[in-house]
Protein backbone atom coordinates (compact mmCIF):
# COMPACT_ATOMS: atom_id res chain seq x y z
CA UNK A 1 0.00 0.00 0.00
CA UNK A 2 1.55 3.75 -0.58
CA UNK A 3 0.59 6.43 1.56
CA UNK A 4 -1.23 9.83 0.96
CA UNK A 5 0.81 12.29 1.26
CA UNK A 6 -0.81 15.02 3.30
CA UNK A 7 0.54 18.03 1.44
CA UNK A 8 0.87 21.07 4.16
CA UNK A 9 1.18 23.75 1.71
CA UNK A 10 -2.76 22.83 0.16
CA UNK A 11 -3.95 22.62 3.68
CA UNK A 12 -2.29 25.82 4.78
CA UNK A 13 -3.48 27.54 1.52
CA UNK A 14 -7.22 26.12 1.97
CA UNK A 15 -6.92 27.39 5.85
CA UNK A 16 -5.69 30.86 4.43
CA UNK A 17 -9.01 31.28 2.23
CA UNK A 18 -10.99 30.57 5.11
CA UNK A 19 -9.14 33.28 7.45
CA UNK A 20 -9.48 35.69 4.13
CA UNK A 21 -13.41 35.23 4.13
CA UNK A 22 -13.94 35.44 8.26
CA UNK A 23 -11.47 38.98 7.59
CA UNK A 24 -13.58 40.45 4.68
CA UNK A 25 -16.97 39.64 7.33
CA UNK A 26 -15.55 40.68 10.20
CA UNK A 27 -14.74 44.19 8.42
CA UNK A 28 -17.96 44.34 6.88
CA UNK A 29 -20.02 43.16 9.67
CA UNK A 30 -18.03 44.80 12.62
CA UNK A 31 -15.56 47.37 11.03
CA UNK A 32 -12.80 45.25 12.97
CA UNK A 33 -9.30 44.21 11.22
CA UNK A 34 -7.36 42.27 12.89
CA UNK A 35 -4.00 43.86 13.78
CA UNK A 36 -0.51 41.81 14.37
CA UNK A 37 2.89 43.16 14.97
CA UNK A 38 6.00 41.50 14.60
CA UNK A 39 9.02 42.57 16.56
CA UNK A 40 12.09 41.92 15.49
CA UNK A 41 15.29 43.03 17.82
CA UNK A 42 18.70 42.73 15.52
CA UNK A 43 19.19 41.29 12.46
CA UNK A 44 19.78 37.78 12.59
CA UNK A 45 19.05 36.37 8.94
CA UNK A 46 16.59 33.49 9.83
CA UNK A 47 14.92 36.12 11.95
CA UNK A 48 14.72 38.15 9.12
CA UNK A 49 13.12 35.65 6.95
CA UNK A 50 10.75 34.37 9.29
CA UNK A 51 9.23 37.87 10.09
CA UNK A 52 9.27 38.42 6.08
CA UNK A 53 7.23 35.52 5.76
CA UNK A 54 5.01 36.22 8.46
CA UNK A 55 4.00 40.06 7.31
CA UNK A 56 4.00 38.70 3.78
CA UNK A 57 1.17 36.32 4.86
CA UNK A 58 -0.76 38.89 7.10
CA UNK A 59 -0.89 41.39 4.45
CA UNK A 60 -2.05 38.93 1.95
CA UNK A 61 -5.10 38.69 4.51
CA UNK A 62 -5.53 42.01 4.29
CA UNK A 63 -4.61 42.03 8.36
CA UNK A 64 -2.93 45.52 9.96
CA UNK A 65 0.22 44.53 10.06
CA UNK A 66 3.32 45.98 11.79
CA UNK A 67 6.91 45.10 10.98
CA UNK A 68 8.86 46.71 14.22
CA UNK A 69 12.30 46.34 13.93
CA UNK A 70 14.89 47.05 16.58
CA UNK A 71 18.26 47.58 16.76
CA UNK A 72 20.13 44.45 18.62
CA UNK A 73 21.77 46.68 21.38
CA UNK A 74 17.94 47.84 23.00
CA UNK A 75 17.41 47.31 26.22
CA UNK A 76 15.73 45.04 28.41
CA UNK A 77 13.54 48.20 29.73
CA UNK A 78 13.15 49.79 26.56
CA UNK A 79 11.73 46.14 24.94
CA UNK A 80 9.66 45.71 27.49
CA UNK A 81 8.73 49.32 27.77
CA UNK A 82 7.15 48.64 23.60
CA UNK A 83 5.60 45.50 24.50
CA UNK A 84 3.60 47.56 26.90
CA UNK A 85 2.68 49.85 24.26
CA UNK A 86 1.47 47.27 22.08
CA UNK A 87 -0.41 45.87 24.80
CA UNK A 88 -2.42 48.72 25.05
CA UNK A 89 -3.18 49.57 21.39
CA UNK A 90 -6.46 48.36 20.82
CA UNK A 91 -5.89 48.01 17.07
CA UNK A 92 -2.97 45.89 17.71
CA UNK A 93 -4.89 41.84 18.21
CA UNK A 94 -1.64 39.82 18.29
CA UNK A 95 1.80 40.13 19.20
CA UNK A 96 4.87 37.81 18.11
CA UNK A 97 8.28 38.70 19.43
CA UNK A 98 10.99 36.68 17.02
CA UNK A 99 12.93 34.51 19.05
CA UNK A 100 16.13 34.35 19.53
CA UNK A 101 16.70 38.09 21.42
CA UNK A 102 20.44 39.06 22.04
CA UNK A 103 21.87 37.29 25.03
CA UNK A 104 21.51 40.55 27.27
CA UNK A 105 17.86 40.23 27.28
CA UNK A 106 15.58 37.67 29.63
CA UNK A 107 13.36 35.77 26.83
CA UNK A 108 11.06 34.52 29.62
CA UNK A 109 10.77 37.62 30.82
CA UNK A 110 9.91 39.31 27.72
CA UNK A 111 7.43 36.85 26.90
CA UNK A 112 5.56 37.05 29.88
CA UNK A 113 5.26 40.37 29.21
CA UNK A 114 2.80 39.97 26.21
CA UNK A 115 -0.92 40.37 27.33
CA UNK A 116 -1.93 36.66 27.37
CA UNK A 117 -4.52 37.59 25.17
CA UNK A 118 -2.57 39.15 22.64
CA UNK A 119 0.02 36.19 22.74
CA UNK A 120 -0.93 34.56 19.62
CA UNK A 121 2.28 32.33 19.98
CA UNK A 122 0.52 30.81 22.60
CA UNK A 123 3.64 29.97 25.02
CA UNK A 124 2.31 32.50 27.67
CA UNK A 125 2.18 30.13 30.78
CA UNK A 126 -1.35 31.53 30.79
CA UNK A 127 -2.26 29.57 27.91
CA UNK A 128 -0.39 26.99 28.76
CA UNK A 129 -2.45 26.48 31.89
CA UNK A 130 -5.40 27.75 29.35
CA UNK A 131 -4.87 24.67 27.07
CA UNK A 132 -3.97 22.22 29.82
CA UNK A 133 -7.63 23.25 31.14
CA UNK A 134 -9.05 22.80 27.66
CA UNK A 135 -12.94 23.81 26.71
CA UNK A 136 -13.60 27.22 26.77
CA UNK A 137 -10.92 28.20 28.89
CA UNK A 138 -8.47 27.45 25.72
CA UNK A 139 -7.38 30.68 23.93
CA UNK A 140 -4.70 30.04 21.52
CA UNK A 141 -3.17 26.74 20.61
CA UNK A 142 0.91 27.13 20.48
CA UNK A 143 0.80 27.25 16.49
CA UNK A 144 2.78 24.21 15.18
CA UNK A 145 0.88 21.57 17.48
CA UNK A 146 -2.18 23.36 15.67
CA UNK A 147 -0.95 22.84 12.51
CA UNK A 148 -0.88 19.22 13.11
CA UNK A 149 -4.03 18.76 14.43
CA UNK A 150 -5.65 20.63 11.40
CA UNK A 151 -3.51 18.00 9.47
CA UNK A 152 -5.01 15.09 10.94
CA UNK A 153 -8.13 16.06 10.82
CA UNK A 154 -8.70 17.71 7.38
CA UNK A 155 -6.79 14.66 6.32
CA UNK A 156 -9.91 12.25 7.60
CA UNK A 157 -8.43 10.63 10.17
CA UNK A 158 -10.43 9.67 13.47
CA UNK A 159 -8.99 11.22 16.49
CA UNK A 160 -11.65 9.94 19.03
CA UNK A 161 -10.44 6.99 20.46
CA UNK A 162 -7.10 6.83 18.56
CA UNK A 163 -4.02 5.51 19.90
CA UNK A 164 -1.56 8.90 19.45
CA UNK A 165 1.42 8.29 20.20
CA UNK A 166 3.70 11.45 19.85
CA UNK A 167 7.89 10.90 20.17
CA UNK A 168 9.05 14.48 22.36
CA UNK A 169 8.42 16.06 25.13
CA UNK A 170 9.16 19.65 24.63
CA UNK A 171 7.64 22.69 25.11
CA UNK A 172 6.50 23.79 21.84
CA UNK A 173 5.74 20.65 19.96
CA UNK A 174 5.67 17.10 21.79
CA UNK A 175 3.62 18.59 25.33
CA UNK A 176 1.26 21.00 23.56
CA UNK A 177 0.20 18.59 20.84
CA UNK A 178 -0.13 15.67 23.44
CA UNK A 179 -2.61 17.70 25.38
CA UNK A 180 -4.57 19.08 22.51
CA UNK A 181 -4.82 15.37 21.29
CA UNK A 182 -6.34 14.23 25.49
CA UNK A 183 -9.32 17.39 25.19
CA UNK A 184 -12.94 16.15 25.18
CA UNK A 185 -13.08 18.10 22.35
CA UNK A 186 -13.76 17.55 18.48
CA UNK A 187 -10.50 16.43 16.64
CA UNK A 188 -9.16 15.25 19.30
CA UNK A 189 -10.43 12.45 22.58
CA UNK A 190 -7.43 10.50 21.81
CA UNK A 191 -5.32 8.16 23.49
CA UNK A 192 -2.51 9.63 24.23
CA UNK A 193 1.06 8.33 24.84
CA UNK A 194 4.48 10.35 25.10
CA UNK A 195 7.93 9.17 24.42
CA UNK A 196 11.29 10.18 25.31
CA UNK A 197 14.96 9.67 25.93
CA UNK A 198 13.71 7.49 28.93
CA UNK A 199 11.02 5.43 27.57
CA UNK A 200 11.92 2.11 27.48
CA UNK A 201 10.32 0.23 24.45
CA UNK A 202 10.23 3.17 21.39
CA UNK A 203 9.53 0.45 18.66
CA UNK A 204 6.53 -1.32 21.35
CA UNK A 205 4.39 2.28 21.54
CA UNK A 206 5.13 3.48 17.66
CA UNK A 207 3.45 0.11 16.73
CA UNK A 208 0.44 0.60 18.76
CA UNK A 209 0.14 4.14 17.13
CA UNK A 210 -2.88 4.83 14.66
CA UNK A 211 -1.88 8.55 14.59
CA UNK A 212 2.11 9.17 14.91
CA UNK A 213 3.60 12.18 15.58
CA UNK A 214 7.28 12.43 15.70
CA UNK A 215 9.09 15.34 17.02
CA UNK A 216 12.10 14.18 18.03
CA UNK A 217 14.86 16.38 16.04
CA UNK A 218 16.55 12.85 14.67
CA UNK A 219 16.88 12.10 11.28
CA UNK A 220 15.25 8.08 10.45
CA UNK A 221 14.76 7.68 14.08
CA UNK A 222 11.57 6.02 13.20
CA UNK A 223 12.36 2.92 11.41
CA UNK A 224 9.54 1.79 8.92
CA UNK A 225 9.06 -1.62 11.35
CA UNK A 226 7.44 0.39 13.58
CA UNK A 227 4.65 1.98 12.05
CA UNK A 228 1.25 0.52 12.46
CA UNK A 229 -0.16 -0.43 8.45
CA UNK A 230 -2.74 1.90 7.67
CA UNK A 231 -1.41 4.71 10.38
CA UNK A 232 -1.45 8.45 10.22
CA UNK A 233 2.52 9.40 10.57
CA UNK A 234 3.01 13.21 11.24
CA UNK A 235 6.74 13.98 11.18
CA UNK A 236 7.83 17.14 12.56
CA UNK A 237 11.25 17.15 12.30
CA UNK A 238 13.45 19.26 10.15
CA UNK A 239 16.98 17.98 9.89
CA UNK A 240 19.50 19.72 7.99
CA UNK A 241 21.57 16.53 6.23
CA UNK A 242 23.72 18.26 3.71
CA UNK A 243 23.55 20.90 0.89
CA UNK A 244 22.23 21.06 -2.68
CA UNK A 245 22.13 23.21 -5.70
CA UNK A 246 18.34 24.19 -6.02
CA UNK A 247 17.22 23.50 -9.97
CA UNK A 248 14.90 26.03 -9.43
CA UNK A 249 17.46 29.50 -8.63
CA UNK A 250 20.84 27.70 -8.82
CA UNK A 251 21.78 28.27 -5.47
CA UNK A 252 23.03 26.30 -2.61
CA UNK A 253 20.04 25.19 -0.13
CA UNK A 254 19.95 22.49 2.71
CA UNK A 255 18.96 19.00 2.02
CA UNK A 256 16.28 18.37 4.67
CA UNK A 257 15.09 15.30 6.20
CA UNK A 258 12.61 14.35 8.86
CA UNK A 259 12.46 12.13 11.92
CA UNK A 260 11.26 9.14 9.87
CA UNK A 261 12.47 7.22 7.09
CA UNK A 262 9.86 8.53 4.40
CA UNK A 263 10.13 6.68 1.24
CA UNK A 264 9.92 3.10 3.33
CA UNK A 265 7.57 4.51 5.90
CA UNK A 266 5.12 5.53 3.04
CA UNK A 267 4.62 2.20 2.05
CA UNK A 268 3.19 0.92 4.85
CA UNK A 269 1.01 4.22 6.58
CA UNK A 270 -2.03 5.32 5.38
CA UNK A 271 -1.09 9.08 5.01
CA UNK A 272 2.13 10.41 5.91
CA UNK A 273 3.64 13.87 5.96
CA UNK A 274 6.80 14.90 3.89
CA UNK A 275 9.74 16.80 4.90
CA UNK A 276 9.26 19.68 3.54
CA UNK A 277 5.96 20.40 2.73
CA UNK A 278 4.21 18.92 5.45
CA UNK A 279 3.45 20.56 9.12
CA UNK A 280 6.40 23.17 8.55
CA UNK A 281 3.86 25.16 5.61
CA UNK A 282 1.10 25.42 8.54
CA UNK A 283 2.83 27.04 11.13
CA UNK A 284 2.23 30.37 10.32
CA UNK A 285 -0.89 30.21 8.74
CA UNK A 286 -2.20 29.02 12.61
CA UNK A 287 -0.18 32.38 13.66
CA UNK A 288 -2.71 33.91 11.57
CA UNK A 289 -5.95 32.22 12.61
CA UNK A 290 -4.75 32.61 16.25
CA UNK A 291 -4.44 36.80 15.34
CA UNK A 292 -8.24 36.10 13.83
CA UNK A 293 -8.99 34.60 16.68
CA UNK A 294 -7.90 37.15 19.21
CA UNK A 295 -9.14 40.05 16.96
CA UNK A 296 -12.80 38.08 17.91
CA UNK A 297 -12.09 37.57 21.43
CA UNK A 298 -11.01 41.36 21.66
CA UNK A 299 -14.51 42.23 20.03
CA UNK A 300 -16.92 39.62 21.51
CA UNK A 301 -17.62 38.63 17.71
CA UNK A 302 -18.62 34.43 17.79
P1 LIG B 1 13.59 19.50 21.23
O1 LIG B 1 13.22 20.62 22.12
O2 LIG B 1 15.01 19.18 20.98
O3 LIG B 1 12.88 18.17 21.82
C1 LIG B 1 13.12 16.92 21.24
C2 LIG B 1 12.36 15.87 22.02
O4 LIG B 1 12.59 14.61 21.40
C3 LIG B 1 12.83 15.73 23.48
O5 LIG B 1 11.72 15.58 24.32
C4 LIG B 1 13.69 14.47 23.46
O6 LIG B 1 13.60 13.72 24.65
C5 LIG B 1 13.06 13.67 22.34
N1 LIG B 1 14.06 12.83 21.71
C6 LIG B 1 15.23 13.21 21.13
N2 LIG B 1 15.93 12.14 20.70
C7 LIG B 1 15.18 11.05 21.02
C8 LIG B 1 15.37 9.66 20.87
N3 LIG B 1 16.48 9.16 20.31
N4 LIG B 1 14.41 8.84 21.35
C9 LIG B 1 13.31 9.32 21.94
N5 LIG B 1 13.07 10.64 22.13
C10 LIG B 1 13.99 11.49 21.67
O7 LIG B 1 12.92 19.62 19.79
P2 LIG B 1 11.57 20.39 19.28
O8 LIG B 1 11.77 21.84 19.41
O9 LIG B 1 10.37 19.74 19.86
O10 LIG B 1 11.65 20.02 17.74
C11 LIG B 1 11.63 18.69 17.28
C12 LIG B 1 11.83 18.68 15.77
O11 LIG B 1 10.73 19.35 15.17
C13 LIG B 1 13.07 19.43 15.30
O12 LIG B 1 13.61 18.76 14.17
C14 LIG B 1 12.55 20.79 14.89
O13 LIG B 1 13.33 21.40 13.89
C15 LIG B 1 11.19 20.40 14.35
N6 LIG B 1 10.20 21.50 14.41
C16 LIG B 1 9.54 21.79 13.26
C17 LIG B 1 8.59 22.80 13.28
C18 LIG B 1 7.86 23.14 12.01
O14 LIG B 1 7.87 22.38 11.09
N7 LIG B 1 7.19 24.22 11.92
C19 LIG B 1 8.33 23.52 14.44
C20 LIG B 1 9.00 23.16 15.61
C21 LIG B 1 9.93 22.14 15.58
P3 LIG B 1 14.12 14.25 26.09
O15 LIG B 1 13.08 15.22 26.57
O16 LIG B 1 14.20 13.04 26.92
O17 LIG B 1 15.45 14.92 25.83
Amino acid sequence: MTATIINGNEIAQQIREELKLEVTAMKEKHNVVPGLVTILVGENPASVSYVTAKQKTSHELNFYSIQDNQPADISEKQLLELIDSYNKDPKIHGILVQLPLPKHIDEKKVLNAIDPDKDVDGFHPVNVGRLMIGGKEAKFLPCTPAGIQELIVRSGFTTDGAEVVVVGRSNIVGKPIANIMLQKEKGANATVTVIHTRSKDMAFHCKRADILIVAAGVPGLVKPEWIKPGSCVIDVGVNRVGEKISEKTGKKVAILKGDVDFEAAKEIAGAITPVPGGVGPMTITMLMKNTVKAAKFAHNIS
